[in-house]
């Protein structure tokens, strides 16, 4: 066991949970053992709970100013330790240290977002009538909890832990199961750059602890982001409890590719999209759309996917149930009749023999009925539908319940902007394979990839984050005056 069995963080100290239900951790790389992660209960959440109220009550009267220097300090300890970050992401994740690596950098770009939030949080002041005034303030929840998936060990906790400290909450973060480490090391930089104990905790677990945030009333906001089935569990269950909650679902983006599209170009980014971090991304591309002839471009595809060596610039997927079930949907797909260009299944990386890997694989002749083409993967798959017109592809697309991203390659601009205006999808990219909105603009999907309203990011989670509190004075007030004249 490389690392000490993993404890939650309550109120500044690693601490054990109570009971005795644990999962082993094994790193996807080469199936080594890594760690044990406790499965909390309610009563740890529950004392999570109460020092986050505790914190709240300091916290949340410190000016905002005063607020984000801790985050300046952060993002100079994100700065300062982003290698060992990153090799502890892939340690648990799985993912090339590269891509790693670039997680971390969106990490310190999600706080100095953060850090401008003094700038874009100031409500509005205005003499409604004579001598009264009207004005608006962004006052913090309360304790606030943020529960993540398996794909971005740092990343997406950092959409949340930011921003939503600053703007005066306390959080209790519930990691994923399958990658707990990260964020014990953002808790120890957390308190290395000031940050009051109890303001940010860690709560690990499953099921148990997700339903536990979901019910607890001391918890005021939930953020969720993972697969749609649990979006939706999640996302319900809150509203059951009169709770607030913004919960970002799966995602099956379709990238539509014209003929007129710069081929090399279009061949590289459709690559990179369906194979960074193996395919395990929220924004990969899943399913092309071929709009008339494109051969030619399917061809430098299935090129440059066979330049990506898996173990070298291709990292492993999360686990061995993650592995069979992407492998069984090529073979399903195959058997169907769709055409296998490029074959990533039985992949082994020498030396890395227990690493969970999956080769790209560019499956072509794919029908919009196959499951390849209706369902998330999440792997370094691509599944290539074709079709003779622009609004039949849009139908593929406009007919799929995701509505996370979307993505046009073509050099024609009116076309561009009628696939912007027609496709079905939160984020769309024009020449772009992963068209993630940097900050400060805001991150979130359409239709069943996102529960809630508003973004998670950016400016839109200051909405999120904060309720509205609407105050009308009148100093000077005098006898027989309507206040409103
Ligand atoms: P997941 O839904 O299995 O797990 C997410 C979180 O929910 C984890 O913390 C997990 O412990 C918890 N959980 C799992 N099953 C649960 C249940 N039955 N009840 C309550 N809680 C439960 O997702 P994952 O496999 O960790 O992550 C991959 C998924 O996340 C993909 O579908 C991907 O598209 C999605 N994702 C979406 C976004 C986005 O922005 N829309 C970003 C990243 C990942």
């Amino acid at each position: 066991m490389k690392y000490s069995p993993i404890k939650n963080y309550i109120n500044g100290k690693f601490t054990d949970a109570l009971g005795d239900r644990k999962m082993d951790l094994v790193s996807p790389i080469d199936g080594n053992a890594l760690s044990t992660v406790p499965m909390s209960s309610y009563k740890d959440l529950d004392d999570a709970v109460k020092a986050a109220k505790k914190a709240f009550e300091t916290w949340s009267r410190i000016p905002i100013k005063e607020r984000v220097q801790v985050f300046f300090k952060y993002k100079t300890l994100l700065e300062k330790n982003i290698q060992s970050l990153a090799e502890l992401c892939s340690e648990e994740n799985g993912k090339t240290i590269g891509e790693s690596l670039a997680e971390i950098e969106k990490c310190i770009e999600l706080t100095e977002f953060a850090t401008s939030l003094p700038q874009l949080v100031s409500g509005e002041v205005l003499e409604v009538s004579r001598g009264v005034e009207c004005r608006t303030e962004h006052v913090p929840l309360g304790v606030v909890a943020s529960i993540v998936p398996f794909n971005f060990p740092s990343m997406v906790p950092n959409w949340t832990i930011p921003n939503a400290i600053a703007l005066g909450n306390c959080m209790i973060i519930k990691p994923s199961e399958k990658v707990p480490l990260s964020c014990g090391k953002l808790a120890e930089l957390l308190k290395e750059a000031g940050l009051p104990d109890g303001v940010f905790n860690i709560v690990h677990g499953d099921v148990e602890v997700v339903e536990a945030i979901c019910d607890h009333p001391g918890i005021q906001a939930v953020s969720f982001v993972g697969s749609t089935r649990v979006a939706k569990i999640v996302y319900q269950r809150c509203a059951q409890n009169l709770k607030r909650c913004l919960a970002l679902g799966g995602a099956k983006n379709h990238l539509m590719v014209l003929p007129d599209a710069k081929a090399d170009m279009t061949a590289q980014n459709v690559a990179a999209s369906m194979s960074g971090c193996a395919g395990q991304r929220c924004m990969a591309a899943s399913a092309m759309v071929g709009v008339g002839n494109v051969d030619h471009i399917i061809d430098k595809i299935c090129e440059e996917a066979r330049k990506i060596i898996p173990g070298k610039n291709l990292g492993a997927v999360i686990n061995k149930e993650s592995q069979e079930k992407i492998e069984k949907y090529i073979t399903e797909a195959e058997q169907q009749g769709a055409r296998i260009l490029v074959d990533g299944r039985n992949t082994k990386v020498a030396g890395k023999e227990k690493g969970t890997y999956v080769g790209p694989t560019v499956i072509d002749q794919v029908t919009p009925d196959m499951a390849v083409a209706k369902e998330e993967i999440f792997g370094p798959v691509i599944s290539i539908m074709r079709t003779q017109t622009v609004d039949e592809a849009l139908a593929i697309e406009n007919a799929n319940p995701y509505g996370n991203a979307a993505s046009v390659f073509t050099q024609n601009g009116g076309m561009a902007r009628y696939i912007i205006d027609h496709a079905s999808a939160g984020m769309i990219g024009v020449n772009v394979g992963v068209p993630v909105p940097r900050e400060p603009f805001s991150f979130g999907g359409w239709n069943e990839s996102k529960f809630g309203v508003g973004d998670i990011t950016g400016k839109s989670s200051i909405e999120f984050w904060t309720k509205l509190k609407k105050s009308t004075t009148k100093w000077n007030p005098e006898a027989g005056i309507n206040w409103m004249s």
